[in-house]
């Protein structure tokens, strides 16, 4: 199996590289101010997808996730890091702000069973691999002290920049609210800050060969990609909304340092919307993992919702489509408990081809499901083995069988309705609502004490 992925900068399909049957992946973390909501855990989801599908085929997969916990700093107030305001709202330290949503985040990801990633470096605990690629950026002359003090990357040294983003220098205008104070400092208005000077801020704030400051945001994913990587990322995971600017002054960061194209496939996971509107805290319009736990549903059936999405489609989440997800969760782990019965527990792994070529071309998981429904309605002897195959990859933890506490609302009624049927000895209606049980994957068995199900 050869994995293929959309490549963002060259606008085409691109065959993964395994050099020595390792990849190398790197995907832009959390900025731990606040909760991730549902939009920011489906890219994480896109780098578990890709990295499940490597070790389906064999491939060893290295895959490191920041943590940005200083220096992201907020675009709706000059000059605030999204940490700091938090601190200031909740009234703690910021450090401790940044561990209490650090800690939230790695839950989220084990609830939409998203594995680890092999390391999670910090931002404040890499200070001195950011800074030491500073210098060398200064060296290289690709950065330089501005007058106020902070360090800022020469973007006019980057010769390819915007190749990535599409945004060419020449059409860039100035005038992000946050740069303003920053212009009058730097040599030019789309250079960024490598190395903040820390000005009146007094906390997060480190010593370095140019005075007390802080990192930029960008430089932290050059540091630690190139530095944890061995100087090249074979596949850049990120949010579409970060292919500018971050992602491009990455680049010209990181392909300054090496000397060429450190990154070999840039992967964006598109916008997801909420009930029609793009999800953001800004609008109110954000959903949470502990939303849909307060709902009764299952967080892995979220993790099914976003799966009928290609990941670099936009994609319309709504309750209803969350619920229907969580319908078809539960019937196909009902199904899968009986087909055990049916067909045994095979220990075989069997490879469905169809399956398999939607995996390598670009993660058609929509294409998956599909295929899944049709192995449903065959006549086939081997279904769970095939579902379990294909599990390998959605990581829907098909084998869970189903629980009480899972039940879906609707299983409950029809459980309640037959059990009122049978003590009215209206054994037709008993029938008929059974029939509608087993097709949502419970097994009925009628006892002197009533009926059960499994
Ligand atoms: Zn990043």
């Amino acid at each position: 199996m050869t994995l293929r992925l959309y490549d963002t900068k060259s606008r085409e399909l691109k065959p993964v590289a395994t050099p020595n049957g390792v990849t190398s992946m790197y995907c832009c973390g959390p900025t731990v101010y606040r909760d991730a909501h549902v939009g920011n855990l489906r890219t994480f989801l896109l780098a578990d997808l890709i990295s499940r599908a490597l070790t389906l085929s064999g491939v060893a997969v290295t895959l490191v996730q920041n943590i940005t916990d200083v220096g992201h700093m907020s675009e709706d107030f000059q000059e605030d890091d999204k940490i700091l305001t938090q601190a200031s709202i909740e009234k703690i330290d910021p450090f401790e702000i940044a561990r209490k949503y650090e800690g939230n985040f790695h839950k989220d990801l084990a609830r939409l069973n998203i594995r680890p990633a092999n390391l999670y470096p910090k931002a404040s605990e890499s200070i001195e691999m950011m800074q030491s690629m500073i210098a060398e950026l200064i060296k290289k002359d690709a950065a330089y002290v501005g007058s106020d003090g902070s360090v800022y990357f020469d973007v006019h040294s980057s010769k390819s920049y915007g190749e990535l983003s599409g945004n060419r220098l020449d059409a860039l205008k100035p005038g992000h609210k946050h740069e303003t104070s920053e212009d009058s400092a730097k040599k030019f208005h789309a250079d960024w800050a490598l190395w903040k000077a820390a000005g009146n801020r007094s906390q997060m704030v480190w010593p370095s060969p140019w005075g007390l400051g802080f990192p930029g945001w960008h430089i932290e994913c050059s540091a630690m990609s190139l530095k944890l990587l061995n100087s090249h990322v074979d596949v850049h995971v990120g949010g579409i909304d970060l292919r500018f600017p971050h992602h491009e002054n990455e680049r010209a960061q990181s392909n300054a340092i090496t000397g060429n194209e450190s990154v070999d496939i840039w992967v964006h996971g598109e916008h997801l919307l909420f009930e029609g509107r793009k999800m953001s805290k800004s609008s109110g319009n954000v959903l949470l993992i502990q939303d849909v736990i307060d709902r009764g549903i299952d967080p892995i059936a979220l993790r099914l919702c976003l799966l009928e999405n290609r990941y670099r489609s936009q994609m319309d989440l709504t309750w209803k489509s969350i619920e229907a997800a969580h319908e078809l969760l539960l019937r196909w782990r009902g199904k899968i408990s009986v087909w055990a019965i049916e067909e045994g527990l095979q220990d075989t792994t069997e490879i469905d081809p169809e399956i398999e070529s939607a995996i390598e071309n670009d993660l058609d998981t929509p294409k998956i499901l599909l295929r899944l429904r049709a192995i449903e309605k065959s006549e086939l002897k081997n279904k769970r083995v095939l579902f379990m195959y294909a599990d390998q990859i959605l990581g829907l933890q098909l084998d869970a069988g189903v629980k009480e506490k899972t039940l879906t609302a609707q299983m409950k009624d029809l459980l309640e309705a037959r059990s009122i049927a049978r003590n009215e000895k209206r054994w037709a209606d008993s029938d008929q609502l059974r029939v509608k049980l087993e097709e949502l994957g419970l097994i009925i068995k009628d006892t002197p004490e009533g009926q059960t199900w499994s």
